[in-house]
This record gives C-alpha cells, structure tokens and sequence, in this order.
C-alpha cells in the first residue's frame, strides 16, 4: 500500500516534469518559428504607452515612432534607431528578446525612443554617435531607467538599415 502511494507520487511528478518540459519547448519553438507572443507584444505595447505618457507629461505631446520587431539583427543589439529621409524608426531585436525582456523594457524602448524623439526634434547626431547629455536627459525624461550615456553600442543609423 505505501509502495503504491509512493508510485502514484512519482508518476505525478514525472507527469509534471513532462508537461513543464513540453510546455517550455513548446515556448520556445513557438517563439523562434513564429511572431512574438502575445503577452511579449502587450508588455511592448504598455511600456511604450508609458513612454508616450511621460513624454505627453514633458514635452505637451506624444509622438509615436514605428516600433518594428525584428530577427533580422546582426550581432547582439538589443535595438536601434534610424532615421533616414527624414523617417524615424526604432527597431528591436526580436533575437535577444526572451532572455532579456525586462531589460528591453526597462531601458531599451525608453533608450531608442530619446533617440527618436532627438531626431524628430532636429538634432541629427553629426557631432556625437548619439549618446549626448541631451540624449540622456531625454532618455530620463521619457522614463528610462538606465540612461548611460557611455554605451559601446553603435546604434543611431542614419543611413539605409545594414539589413534591409
Ligand atoms: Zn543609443
């Protein structure tokens, strides 16, 4: 009888473990085979409507910039900010999206979208690769919680994207 309940136990727990190995495979492949998932897009979704907020509350206006998810990344960039013929673009890298998403949302959406918003406002980076004083008060400004203004990436195109 306690040989019994102690194999209905471990059967448990293996059925547990299978489900919790399956479901994570499934997460996986589902996320390297198809668009992010819903609940991914919907964290994007809401910190950018933050962003907008704080940018409504500091500047008396809420530009929305095209927001693409993108595999198409070279390397490890967690995103970048274009702007070409005048259009203003961020994009994110859809690669690095899983093991860092708090990350993402914490400081990158706020990061590329300072750079945006310095764009669109006219300031077109000739003279710095972009991560400016001003940058940084805006990155601050639209909410960001990590602003630094000494980053090693090279993300501020101002030329056709590397992969389109
Ligand atoms: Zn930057």
């Amino acid at each position: 009888m306690f040989m019994k309940k102690l194999e209905i136990i471990f059967i448990g727990v293996v059925l547990v473990a299978l489900l919790f190995l399956g479901n994570n495979y499934y997460s996986s492949y589902s996320f390297k085979n198809s668009d992010i998932p819903d609940s991914y897009k919907q964290r994007i979704l809401n910190k950018e409507q933050e962003v907008l907020q704080h940018m409504q509350k500091n500047y008396g206006y809420a530009y929305k910039f095209p927001l693409i998810i993108t595999d198409k990344f070279k390397g490890r960039l967690y995103g970048l900010t274009s702007f070409e013929n005048g259009e203003i673009k961020i994009y994110l890298n859809k690669k690095v999206m899983q093991e860092s998403m708090d990350y993402m949302l914490d400081s990158v959406i706020a990061h590329e979208y300072a750079h945006a918003l310095l764009f669109k406002q006219g300031y077109l980076h000739t003279k710095d690769d972009g991560h400016s004083k001003l940058w940084q008060q805006t990155c601050i400004k639209l909410g960001g919680i990590d602003c630094q203004q000494y980053v090693d990436q090279q993300e501020v195109i101002m030329a056709k994207m590397p992969f389109q």
